[in-house]
């Protein structure tokens, strides 16, 4: 029998987020390891005697049992693998993985097997357990999904000449996804200047591992930087403003006097 003809299948799945749906359903969200993003319907999740609905909060590791629906297929049974509690019981912290999740859901088309963003995620989501640097993991989760999508900034050649970028202000260009040198940078229109420490910081979250940036102290300035640099390049290949980096500001803002 082939796969798809089969009436149910089993996956492990993160939730990026729900909705309600008529009276007591719930539509899901899901990032899968070999599946994808995928829709599904939680049916009665809404109703409080529902065995399922703990398991489908958002960013929970769960185990999906589904049954093929007309429409979306229908999860039969869920259970929690990893329940990634603490990202729901600290507001930064929650609003931080709702970002990777909008992040995550604004890059990927349904149904697109993508096994290392799953891991992405997953990863994702256990450095923001116990980071102490939100904005830095934040940081990392942005370069890392952009590699892996497709859309990673040039920063060590000129987008124009190839020729190796020097450590002088150099010119990032959104209209070319990367970083000019100063002969075809300089008075380009478009093109914005990028200081050496804010390129170097870049380049460094984009070539190491997690285990190597984790440990980086940064100055708020240049992070404030790094930060703008890579929102302009993601609202420039989405097209669109995301929602949750301005809760994040919201709720960074230090408190009135
Ligand atoms: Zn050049």
């Amino acid at each position: 029998m082939s796969l798809h003809r089969q009436r149910s299948y089993a996956t492990r799945a993160l939730v990026l987020k729900r909705r309600e749906q008529g009276e007591a359903d719930r539509v899901i969200t899901v990032f899968t390891p070999q599946l994808g993003k995928r829709t599904y319907l939680a049916r009665g999740v809404r109703k409080s005697a529902s065995r399922k609905a703990g398991h489908l909060e958002p960013f929970t590791h769960v185990a999906l049992y589904l049954a093929k629906g007309r429409g979306w297929d229908i999860i039969t049974q869920a259970e929690t693998v990893t329940s990634f509690r603490q990202l729901r019981e600290d507001l930064d912290r929650m609003a931080h993985a709702y970002y990777f999740c909008e992040l995550l859901d604004a890059f990927t088309q349904e149904e697109d097997s993508h096994p290392e963003l799953f891991d992405l995620l997953f990863n994702g989501f256990q450095y923001l357990q116990d980071s102490e640097d939100l904005a830095l993991t934040a940081r990392w989760f942005e370069l890392h999904l952009l590699r892996h999508s497709g859309y990673q900034p040039q920063l060590f050649h000129c987008v124009e000449c190839g020729d190796p970028l020097q450590p002088v202000i150099n010119y990032f260009s959104l209209e070319l996804g990367g970083v000019l040198c100063p002969r075809h940078g300089e008075g380009r229109k478009g093109a914005e200047p990028i200081q050496v420490g804010t390129l170097k910081v870049l380049r460094y979250l984009q070539a190491q591992p997690y285990s190597r940036i984790s440990h980086l102290r940064l100055q708020p300035s240049r992070m404030r930087q790094v930060q703008a640099v890579l929102a302009a390049h993601i609202r420039y290949v989405l097209e669109r403003q995301l929602k949750s980096p301005r809760f994040i500001a919201q709720i960074s803002s230090p408190p009135l006097p």
